[in-house]
């Protein structure tokens, strides 16, 4: 079959890869001119993540990857010691930068994908036999299938489901994240100023003292401003963040040459149908959580759920979707509901809610709790590869 991939993110490379196994030479376009590198590190955790890493083969490369987790520490704005969280809290059983594990899955992927950077669809138009689908650049071509691997604000999912508005819920936090040269000897791990309503964070790469990653939060409804506007973006962390003392002004300085910076809102997509026809949704547009969610270790599982479907029903788009959306999204609703809580558990919004976060979390059997609810809420019972 002729398959479309919308985005080279996680979900998009995973399900080219799946894809290329089973026999197909699937498309996939990317709007961003390369393969985009930022974002924090992201983690894997309980046997449904690694069973599906180990069916992809990634499983022993990435532990050579692995971070090994970063212990997070949170002070006041005085550099008060207020909360220690250990490394696996965060870190999960495997733990690797996002860019690195995309790169990873184009690696894995690109000898069985056609990949087209810097452009991206326009119009799709579907009938019996397939998808017509218009690009920003090049000529139209027609496609079997066309799956929206492309995010939280998913073209595919504006053109073939209907506004963003519809679908994406703001969780009232904005998260940004960029990679600097650690001129200021950051230990590893994280260490971040939590003031009420935000958090400054940044800490050493564990594997690569040289290189450091900073990590920004803060409550706000939903802005007004654009997303692919980069100076604008780093502007206004520079306001919000202006008044905090060592090391945040270090860290706003190097925003002027950081070229990976990752702005978005917390949010959270649910799509009463993750497809229409011919045309089906993946990871964070279907069900995106951005941070806290398990986004990343939900597109892999969803992309291989949804080829493995594809391959069982033998190029039945309509069996394979209905099978694929009732096996991952009870499991996706699950983890989105870690996200719901992100923000708020990150930065409370007032100074007793710190109060009251660090107290509970400095209970070592609450948090040995949060752990294992954790792993069993990214379990999960997966069909046999074919
Ligand atoms: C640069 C970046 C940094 C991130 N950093 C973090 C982080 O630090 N922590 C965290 O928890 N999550 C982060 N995320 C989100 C996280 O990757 C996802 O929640 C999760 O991995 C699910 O992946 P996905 O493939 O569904 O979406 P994403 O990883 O968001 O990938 C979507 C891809 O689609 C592309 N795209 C968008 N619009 C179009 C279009 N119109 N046409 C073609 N392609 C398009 C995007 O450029 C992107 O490459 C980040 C995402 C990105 C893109």
């Amino acid at each position: 079959m002729q398959i479309l991939i919308s985005g080279a993110g996680i979900g998009g490379p995973a399900l080219a890869h799946w894809l290329g196994r089973y026999g197909h030479r699937p498309t996939v376009v990317e709007l961003a001119p390369a393969l985009r590198p930022g974002g924090q590190a992201v983690d894997f955790r309980g046997p449904t993540h690694l069973t599906v890493l180990r069916r992809m083969g990634l499983l022993d490369e990435l532990r050579t990857l692995d971070t090994g987790g970063s212990p997070m520490t949170f002070t006041d704005r005085h550099g008060r010691v207020r909360l220690r969280l250990p490394a696996d809290f965060a870190g999960g059983e495997i733990e690797i930068p996002r860019g690195e594990l995309a790169q990873l899955l184009f690696r894995h992927s690109e000898s069985t994908t056609e990949y087209l950077f810097g452009n991206t669809v326009t119009a799709l138009r579907q009938d019996d036999r397939g998808v017509r689908v218009a690009f920003r650049y090049g000529p139209e071509r027609r496609f079997d299938l066309v799956i929206g691997a492309d995010g939280l604000h998913s073209r595919i999912r504006a053109l073939a489901f209907g506004p963003e508005q519809d679908y994406v819920r703001h969780l009232g936090y904005y998260a940004a994240t960029w990679q600097l040269p650690n001129r200021l000897g950051l230990p590893a791990g994280s260490t971040g100023i939590n003031t009420p309503g935000r958090l400054a964070a940044a800490g050493a790469d564990p594997r690569d003292p040289e290189r450091a990653g900073a990590f920004l939060l803060f409550a706000s409804p939903r802005l007004d401003h654009d997303r692919h506007d980069t100076d604008a973006l780093k502007s206004l962390l520079q306001q919000r963040f202006a008044d905090l003392g060592r090391p945040v002004p270090h860290l706003l300085e190097t925003l002027r040459d950081a070229d990976d910076l990752y702005l978005d809102s917390i949010s959270r997509a649910d799509v009463p149908s993750w497809s229409n026809g011919r045309i089906a949704l993946l990871g964070d547009a279907a069900c995106g959580a951005t941070i806290g969610g398990m986004g990343t270790g939900t597109a892999l599982v969803a992309a291989y759920v949804l080829a493995t479907e594809l391959a069982c029903a033998d190029g039945d788009h309509r069996t394979a979707f209905a099978r694929y959306e009732r096996t991952v999204r009870p499991y996706a609703e699950r983890c989105q509901r870690g996200g719901d809580r992100t923000g708020p558990f990150l930065a409370p919004r007032t100074a007793a809610g710190l109060r009251a976060r660090n107290a509970l979390l400095s209970k070592g059997w609450i948090l040995d709790r949060m752990l294992r609810l954790g792993q069993d809420v990214a379990t999960m019972e997966l069909p046999e590869p074919v």
